[in-house]
């Protein structure tokens, strides 16, 4: 692996995070962090950059601008951080002398986006705490559709390419992973008579699904996850499978999937499977009850039978940092929640996993953050988008994560791969 050697005075915890990020997971590369410039000074058998806020004395540098290595108690007014963007095309302009490698600090306005600094100030939340989509920096700017972060890494590997055309750096190999949320175990079995033959009348787009399994004694629609792993598999692909596991009758939790036989075979038939993970979705509920978030985890293991180390909150439910600081408490390690629900985009700017840093504790948290490309519901029903409409947006952003070489993860709902055979070409499209 190429190595390069950068110099700066001192790498504070943000820097260096950030610095990491971007050399190591976005552009594959080895580096050296040296803060003594003598040392700086005497190697010559690697490339060498400088990290600093004005022209150095050697010729390869970067910007870097003070406010990333400015402690939490300095965190800046919101006012401060848009003059130093909105009237440029990137953040963190320089506008110095010199020539830097970038004309921006691509190491603050990348840790502005990871570590989501702006949603530590939003107090506008939605009716069930979430921040609104629209008040993100990225999406008043119209880049929220961008993943924004590899772009800047591919801008800045192609500098360096330039100044050193003897390292080879190659865009990171694209990936996929599929998440499916089990919400609702069942669209008719195991439910009530009433619930069992009024849908067909109160919905009766799924009226025809309803009486296959009511009449014809059929397979319940949504019990569909064996054929839908079995899809991911024929391609290559490993599932993700979270299950909801409150039922609090609040009318957004009733998730009991777990509770069933049918579900139960399939997590002793998954046991030694590597090609699938159970993961916990915790419930809204359970966001303000610590009690509840352990008791559906500890549910979810004993049925499965596995420990779990993978989340996604139902509804996206992502309070900056608390969510985080509970995950960490109850041991999970990868979480997928990192997502918008009412609009299209990415919410942390990025593509590619990444450690979460949190601002409050001034620590980076020993959880793996997968930023969610797309979900099914923000098309259908917050959008109310056609599936024409829906499936070529997806499969644009499946292609801006491509371009970057970023992992692209669709979130699904067992329900939205319901027997409808249009909509699951459409899905295995979006996946091959
Ligand atoms: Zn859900």
């Amino acid at each position: 692996m190429n190595t390069i050697c950068l110099y700066c005075q001192e790498f504070s915890p943000r820097l260096q995070y950030v610095v990491r990020y971007i050399f190591e997971d976005l552009l594959g590369l080895n580096i050296r962090l040296i803060s003594d410039r003598e040392d700086f000074a005497t190697i010559c058998d690697v490339p060498k950059i400088t990290l600093c806020s004005s022209v150095p004395a050697q010729s390869a540098w970067l910007f870097v601008d003070e406010w990333i290595s400015k402690p939490s108690s300095e965190i800046i007014p919101k006012s401060e951080l848009e003059d130093k963007w909105d009237n440029a095309d990137t953040p963190f302009p320089f506008n110095g002398e010199g020539m830097p490698l970038l004309n921006f600090d691509i190491f603050s306005a990348t840790f502005f986006l990871l570590s989501r600094y702006e949603e530590y100030r939003m107090v506008e939340r939605d009716k069930y705490g979430r921040v609104r989509a629209q008040e993100l920096y990225m999406h008043k700017r119209g880049l929220l559709e961008k993943p924004i972060v590899n772009i800047w890494a591919a801008e800045l590997r192609e500098a360096l390419q330039k100044v050193f055309p003897s390292i080879k750096i190659t865009t990171p190999e694209f990936s996929i992973i599929p998440t499916i949320d089990i919400d609702h175990a069942f669209l008719v079995k195991h439910k009530s008579f009433l619930r069992r033959w009024g849908g067909i009348f109160k919905y009766p787009s799924t009226a025809l699904q309803r009486l296959r399994t009511l009449v014809l004694g059929k397979e319940d629609v949504y019990f569909n996850l064996t054929k839908t792993a079995s899809l991911h598999r024929s391609l290559n692909l490993k599932t993700k499978f979270f299950f909801l596991c409150g039922n609090y009758n609040n009318g957004i939790d009733n998730g009991d999937s777990y509770k069933f036989e049918e579900y139960q075979k399939l997590f002793s038939e998954w046991k030694d499977d590597k090609d699938i993970e159970v993961g916990v979705h915790f419930s809204v509920a359970s966001q303000t009850a610590s009690n509840l978030a352990a008791l559906e985890k500890t549910n979810l293991e004993n049925a499965a039978k596995t420990k779990i180390v993978s989340n996604r909150n139902h509804f996206l439910m992502l309070s900056i940092p608390r969510t985080y600081e509970a995950l960490e408490n109850f041991g999970i390690t990868n979480d997928y929640t990192m997502g918008c629900a009412d609009v299209v985009g990415f919410r942390a700017g990025c593509c590619t996993p990444f450690k979460f840093y949190n601002l409050r504790q001034e620590r980076i948290m020993p959880i793996t953050v997968f930023p969610l490309t797309c979900m099914d519901t923000t098309f259908f029903t917050y959008l109310k988008t056609n599936k024409n409409n829906a499936f070529a947006a997806m499969y644009s952003l499946r292609e801006e994560v491509r371009n970057v070489g970023g992992v692209f993860i669709p979130l699904f709902h067992n329900e939205t791969l319901a027997d409808n055979k249009k909509m699951w070409q459409y899905y295995k499209n979006l996946i091959s």
